[in-house]
C-alpha cells in the first residue's frame, strides 16, 4: 500500500487511531480526524510520521455537519493528493430506551454514524473512478446486524451503514472499487467506557458488573478486542490481495454473532 493516500474519520482514539497507525505502517500517507485535545493530536500526528516515514495530517473536521465533512475530503486532497482510502469509522453513542430517546441524540447519532459517511463516500467517488482503484471501508458494528435494547439510533445507523456499504458496493464494482464494513464486536474504547454509567442507569446493574453482562456474556471468546485486530482486519480490506471482496460486512467479533 505504499504511497496510497487514505482519510481515516474518527481516528485521534480507539479502533480508528489504530487504523491509521496501520495503514502509516503499510505506508499510507494518511488524514486523521477527530476530537481531542490539540497537541495530543499534534503528538500523535509527529509520532505517526515518524515511526512510518510517511506524511500524517489532521482535520478537526465536525462530521455531524455536511459541509465540514466535504470540506475535509478538499482538505485531504489538497494536502496529500487524490484520495484511494477511506475509512469511514467516526461514531457516537447514546443510550436509552426508545420512548425517552432525546431527539437531537437521534438526530446526531444519524449525521454522525451514518449521514458523514455518504458526503465523505460522494467526494472521493470521482477521483477513484477515474482512477480506476478505491477502497472504502465503514466500520459498522456486530449491532449492524443484531439489535440490542435502549441502542435505537446506534442500531439503526449500523444497519444503515451496511446497506449503504452493499448499495455502493455494486455501484462501483466495475471500477476497481470496493466497499465493505467490519462489525467489531467489543472494543474497549472511550465508545465503550463513556456508557457504563448510561447501561448501569438503563439495566439497573452496579457500573462493575456491566461490561461483563453486557458486553463480555455476548462473545464467546469472553475477551475485549483489542483495537489492532479490527485495524488489521479494515487494513487487507485497503489491501491489492482484497480486489474480490466487496459489499461484506466482515465480523469481528469474537462469535458474538454466532447465537
Ligand atoms: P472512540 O470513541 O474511541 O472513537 C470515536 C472517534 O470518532 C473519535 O476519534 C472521536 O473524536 C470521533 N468523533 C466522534 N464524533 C465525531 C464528529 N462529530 N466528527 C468527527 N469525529 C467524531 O470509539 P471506537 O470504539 O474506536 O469507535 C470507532 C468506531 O467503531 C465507531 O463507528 C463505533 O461505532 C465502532 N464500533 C466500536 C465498537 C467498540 O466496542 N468500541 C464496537 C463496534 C463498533
Amino acid at each position: 500500500m505504499r504511497n496510497r493516500n487514505a482519510v481515516v474519520t474518527g481516528s485521534t482514539t480507539g479502533i480508528g487511531l489504530a487504523t491509521a497507525r496501520e495503514l502509516a505502517r503499510q505506508g499510507c500517507h494518511v488524514m486523521l480526524n477527530g476530537f481531542g485535545d490539540r497537541a495530543e493530536i499534534d503528538r500523535l500526528c509527529a509520532e505517526i510520521a515518524a515511526q512510518s516515514g510517511t506524511t500524517i495530517v489532521y482535520s478537526g473536521a465536525d462530521l455531524s455537519r455536511p459541509d465540514e465533512a466535504r470540506a475535509m475530503m478538499a482538505e485531504a486532497v489538497a494536502a496529500l493528493g487524490p484520495i484511494d482510502i477511506l475509512v469511514n469509522n467516526a461514531g457516537v453513542q447514546h443510550v436509552a430506551a426508545v420512548h425517552e430517546f432525546p431527539d437531537d441524540k437521534w438526530d446526531l447519532l444519524l449525521a454522525v454514524n451514518l449521514s458523514a459517511a455518504f458526503h465523505t463516500i460522494k467526494a472521493a467517488l470521482p477521483a477513484m473512478r477515474e482512477r480506476r482503484w478505491g477502497r472504502i471501508v465503514n466500520t459498522a458494528s456486530v449491532l449492524g446486524m443484531v439489535g440490542a435494547p435502549h441502542k435505537p439510533a446506534y442500531v439503526a445507523t449500523k444497519h444503515g451503514i451496511i446497506g449503504l456499504t452493499k448499495s455502493v458496493a455494486i455501484e462501483v464494482a466495475e471500477h476497481g472499487i470496493t466497499c465493505n464494513a467490519v462489525c467489531p464486536g467489543t472494543v474497549l474504547t472511550p465508545i465503550i467506557e463513556k456508557q457504563i454509567a448510561q447501561q448501569a442507569q438503563v439495566t439497573g446493574l452496579p457500573e462493575e458488573r456491566v461490561l461483563q453482562a453486557v458486553f463480555l456474556d455476548r462473545m464467546p471468546t469472553g475477551r475485549l478486542i483489542p483495537p489492532e485486530e479490527v485495524a488489521a482486519a479494515i487494513a487487507f480490506l485497503c489491501s491489492d490481495a482484497a480486489a474480490s471482496i466487496t459489499g461484506t460486512a466482515i465480523p469481528v467479533d469474537g462469535g458474538y454473532t454466532t447465537h
